[in-house]
């Protein structure tokens, strides 16, 4: 199973999809798109939770 992450479900107006084998992985990729595109200065462990409870199985 891959896990997938929609930037949308965060509440951004993003089409971009994150995908990853783990957990980790997609929070990763979801920080660096976060910093680089939405300009997120920092993942704070709030920021973490929500990209956790945004995740899905695909
Ligand atoms: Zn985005």
């Amino acid at each position: 199973m891959t896990k997938v992450l929609h930037c949308r479900d965060l509440g951004f107006e993003c089409e971009a999809v994150v995908r990853a084998a783990s957990e980790d992985g997609i929070l990763a990729q979801a920080a660096e798109h976060a910093q680089s595109v939405h300009n997120v200065g920092e993942i704070t462990p709030d920021l973490a939770e929500a990209v956790r409870e945004a995740i899905r199985e695909e």
